[in-house]
């Protein structure tokens, strides 16, 4: 079963199984309070939650990995690149804006303070529970899912593939300020592109981005073309 324990911003997937629950991503900061609602309204123990698995190290998608470590024993599934961005608390700044409105949007966010897109840097005491995908215990653990490398939006992002579903964290996006599926920041466009490739090759049946409402991979192939036409609108980085 597939729960959104999310809001109005950021999705946070719950798959749930038999044997324990997959938890992908860990929303803002201050989303933390309306997820504890959710999973309590669900009937779910935390405690059941085995495994969260990071698609990468942005503040919307790690604001409370903290607090979701303290309250389950679950290990941490990423990407080894994701490990530095965690320790640190702050999203890169490579890359830019997908587009002018997109570009706006974040000129919007920083007026209302939020465009250092810092996070809590995670706790010494959980770097142990760290699996990445590069290590021997990420390849002897027995997932109940496919990892799939979704470099472009940023260097670290991975996906997410169970029974014909893909958890595409920010490789698409399908809510505003978006544009034809096309998330709003791009770090390297060419592999970007080549993300998009992968997951009109995998073909799944539904693709549940981060951020807005599941869709079909058939949108991709229709706006692909779309790509060629974007180019990058940087920001500067703040301290
Ligand atoms: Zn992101």
């Amino acid at each position: 079963m597939v729960l959104n324990l999310g809001n109005r911003v950021v999705n946070n997937y719950l798959l749930t199984g038999e044997d324990g629950h997959v938890l992908i991503d860990t929303g803002y900061a201050n989303g933390f309070r309306g997820f504890r609602k959710k999973l309590a309204k669900a009937n779910i123990d935390s405690k059941d939650i085995k495994i969260i698995f990071l698609t990468h190290a942005h503040d919307d998608h790690a604001g409370f990995l903290n607090e979701a470590l303290n309250m389950t024993d679950a290990m941490v599934v990423l990407h080894p690149k994701a490990v530095e961005g965690l320790k640190r608390g702050q999203n890169s700044f490579e890359g830019g804006c997908s587009g002018r409105l997109a570009y706006l949007f974040c000129l919007i966010l920083s007026v209302f303070g939020h465009g250092d897109h810092r996070f809590s840097p995670l706790r010494e005491e959980f770097t142990g529970r760290l699996v990445t995908t590069d290590s021997e215990l990420f390849r002897t653990m027995d997932l109940p899912f496919q990892v799939i490398e979704a470099p472009g939006h940023t260097a670290d992002q991975v996906m997410l593939l169970k029974d014909g579903m893909l958890f595409c964290a920010d490789a698409a996006m399908n809510d505003f300020p978006s544009i034809h599926r096309v998330i709003i920041w791009i770090e390297d466009l060419k592999q970007y592109k080549r993300t998009w490739d992968v997951m009109q090759k995998i073909d799944p049946d539904i693709i549940y981005p981060a951020h807005g409402k599941p869709f079909k991979t058939a949108d991709l192939k229709k706006y692909a073309p779309y790509l060629d036409r974007i180019r990058l609108f940087p920001l500067k980085r703040r301290q």
